[in-house]
């Protein structure tokens, strides 16, 4: 039997908390490009990278002459949301909440409750597609991990029937409960988003005007570019260990989020299983697309939004996001086809000619 690893994401050694997942799994690729930027050759950006926050590579780029401290408190918080939100630090909220499932309610932080609502809409907007509660997949095909495997099906219908967002309770007082043992909370689809959203606002209240912060992939950015110019940002071509990007999107503010099966995965038998599930049949998502980009305000919205319209399919993907407000997309199918919401038309450039743009 061949088994292939591969995912894109730093495997941390950040805490004495013994990690899940083994350091050696993991490459890094670029999943975004910020494209043309010779216009903005005479302002010096300063860089910060680090390995490891979120299970991944963040790089924070500001253009305001930050100094030191910002980008301190800008990594301290993302450090924080880790901290309360990860699934994989034993004394984290979630990790709390997850171990008293099924017997008793745990009180949270404002913000975790408030994450955990936010969750749960975006889970009722999608049908569950999006789902919270998805932990005992997750934990059961062990993707990004050194035991990622195909479960039997009598153990992935067990883990399924552990899944259902309506029996997460967020009660009075910041209380989130459980309906049942061995049901548990995995915040990965939505958490970095909220971080993106998190670090922009502390980088703003430091002064910072234009900025371009990547967390892992998800992408926001403010202020447009220096020269006066939106950002423009490549999306990356969607096979997996392609480099370059295939299409680009501008923008002055706001989220660009992607969601794909080309990063985080394992081949078996010549089969490839990557990362994100259909809480529906409790095997990876296979909706005909090979990735989803979400372009919002919102960057916590467009993480979540981008693994449920990957999970969705194009058309009830694009049918989500037309009820939502400010939430665009870019979706690219199997068969090399991309379509954009009508919203995003005008700030969406194709730059590839192996994949064909389809009018709407
Ligand atoms: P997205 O589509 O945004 O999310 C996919 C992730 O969401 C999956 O990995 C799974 O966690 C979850 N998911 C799968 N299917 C569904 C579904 N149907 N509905 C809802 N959620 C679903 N990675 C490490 O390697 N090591 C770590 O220690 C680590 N710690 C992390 C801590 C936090 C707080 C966060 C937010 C992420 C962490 N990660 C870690 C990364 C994490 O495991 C996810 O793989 C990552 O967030 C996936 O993001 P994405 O952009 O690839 O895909
Ligand atoms: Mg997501």
């Amino acid at each position: 039997m061949y088994k292939l690893q591969c995912t894109n994401y730093k495997l941390c050694s950040r805490r004495r908390v013994s990690r899940k997942w083994s350091p050696y799994l993991y490459i890094v690729i670029c999943t975004f490009y910020i494209v043309s930027l010779a216009g903005c050759a005479s302002t010096q950006p300063e860089s910060r990278t680090r390995d490891g926050l979120l299970g991944t590579v963040i790089t924070l780029t500001l253009y305001d002459h930050a100094p030191d401290a910002v980008f301190g408190a800008m990594f301290d918080r993302i450090g924080a949301i880790e901290d309360e939100m990860s699934v994989n630090l034993a004394d984290s909220e979630i990790s709390a909440v997850n171990a008293a499932a099924g017997l008793k309610s745990v009180t949270v932080s404002d913000e975790t409750f408030a994450l955990l609502r936010a969750a749960r809409d975006i889970a009722a907007l999608s049908d569950g597609a999006f789902d919270p509660t998805v932990e005992p997949l997750v934990k059961l095909w062990g993707i990004g991990t050194p035991d990622a495997h195909v479960p039997l099906p009598e153990e992935i219908a067990a883990a399924r029937a552990l899944i259902g967002y309506r029996d997460l309770t967020l009660g009075e007082d910041n209380g989130v409960f459980l309906a049942r043992e061995n049901m548990g909370l995995d915040l990965g689809g939505i958490a970095k988003g909220y971080a993106g959203d998190e670090v922009l606002r502390v980088a703003r209240e430091a002064g910072v005007q234009h900025a371009v912060l990547d967390l892992g992939g998800n992408i926001v950015v403010c202020g447009g570019r220096p020269d006066g110019k939106p950002w423009r940002i490549g999306l990356k071509n969607p096979e997996p260990g392609a480099d370059g990007y295939f299409g680009v999107v501008s923008l002055f503010d706001g989220a660009v989020v992607t969601s794909g099966g080309y990063e985080r995965y394992f081949i078996e038998d010549g089969v490839t299983y990557h990362h994100i599930f259909d809480p529906q049949t409790g095997y990876p998502a296979d909706s005909g697309l090979k990735a989803v980009t979400i372009v919002d305000d919102n960057s916590t919205q467009a993480d979540g939004l981008s693994t449920a319209c990957f999970v969705l399919g194009l058309t009830r993907g694009m049918d989500l996001l037309g009820r939502i407000d400010g939430a665009e997309g870019v979706f690219v199918t199997d068969d090399n086809k991309v379509y954009v919401t009508p919203g995003l038309a005008d700030r969406f450039e194709m730059t590839d000619g192996a994949y064909e743009f389809m009018q709407n």
